[in-house]
């Protein structure tokens, strides 16, 4: 897989799975650009650098429609269109359903959901132009299996499949490509909340008996987008260690 002279914008990019999507990205060939609300992207600027990769980074929010236009004009100017879209950024806020509060419902929806669409939104206009365009969506595998205290999140994470599939309807023939990844369990900042009991009790509901890593979510995000698969859109890549 070569990316060379293509430009991939992560969201979520600055920490766990979509940092190291950006890492194996620039390792093979690819330009960065990174958009976080978490303002601290030192590690990957070096990793990126010592790689030779541009890699150009804004503390921003998916759910603020009217800045992310400004950021697509300015990662126009300094590294070309964007290529390859990489919808990662999430959040949880779990609580059982009877617990659950409308501010607790409405931010993950707001992130995980009206994120994905106010990014893409931007995007696929010059996605269009180019002819040319991967979008993949990070899904999980908790919105196909449900989960309880993660009634917010995973109804998200099943809508991120709608989304996909319908929008790849849309835009194949202008030969964009619109996949998801959903991934099981992975060990990242985001799951290291959960104690030893709780890692147990869910490791034990995984065939290859590990939580996965990071790079496993990259090495199949960076496949979606290679020339390899451009016959693939509106498929969902399950990568959960056969947990479902
Ligand atoms: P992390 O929490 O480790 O990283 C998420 C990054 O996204 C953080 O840097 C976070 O910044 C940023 N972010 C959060 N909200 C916003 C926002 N509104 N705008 C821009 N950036 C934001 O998560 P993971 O790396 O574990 O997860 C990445 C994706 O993978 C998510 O969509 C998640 O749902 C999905 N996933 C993860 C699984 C796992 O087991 N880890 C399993 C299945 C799916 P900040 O620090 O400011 O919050």
């Amino acid at each position: 897989m070569n990316f060379e002279n293509q430009t991939v914008l992560i969201t979520g990019g600055g920490r766990g799975i979509g940092e190291t999507i950006a890492l194996k990205f620039a390792t093979l060939g690819a330009d960065i650009a990174l958009l976080d609300s978490n303002p601290n992207f030192d590690n990957i600027i070096k990793s990126t650098k010592l790689l030779g990769s541009k890699c150009i980074t804004f503390q921003a929010d998916v759910t603020d429609f009217e800045s992310i236009d400004a950021i697509l004009k300015k990662i126009s100017e300094e590294q070309g269109g964007i290529s390859i879209l990489v919808n990662n950024a999430g959040i949880t806020k779990d609580e059982l359903f009877m617990r659950m509060k409308p501010e607790q419902w409405s931010k993950v929806i707001d992130v995980n959901l009206n994120g994905i669409f106010n990014v893409t939104k931007a995007v696929i206009r010059q996605m269009i132009k180019q002819r040319f365009g991967r979008i993949i969506n990070i899904s999980s595998v908790v919105g196909f299996t449900g989960n309880p205290g993660q009634v917010n999140y995973s109804s998200t994470k099943s809508a991120i499949i709608g989304f996909t599939k319908s929008l790849a309807r849309e835009v194949g023939s202008r030969g964009i490509t619109v996949n998801a990844v959903a991934p099981g369990f992975i060990d990242t900042p985001m799951t290291q909340i959960l104690n030893e009991n709780q890692r147990e009790v869910i490791t034990k509901q995984i065939p290859l008996g590990r939580m996965g890593s990071a790079e496993d979510i990259a090495n199949s995000v960076a496949f979606l987008a290679s020339k390899e698969a451009s016959y693939i859109t509106g498929s969902i890549l399950h990568v959960n260690g056969g947990m479902f």
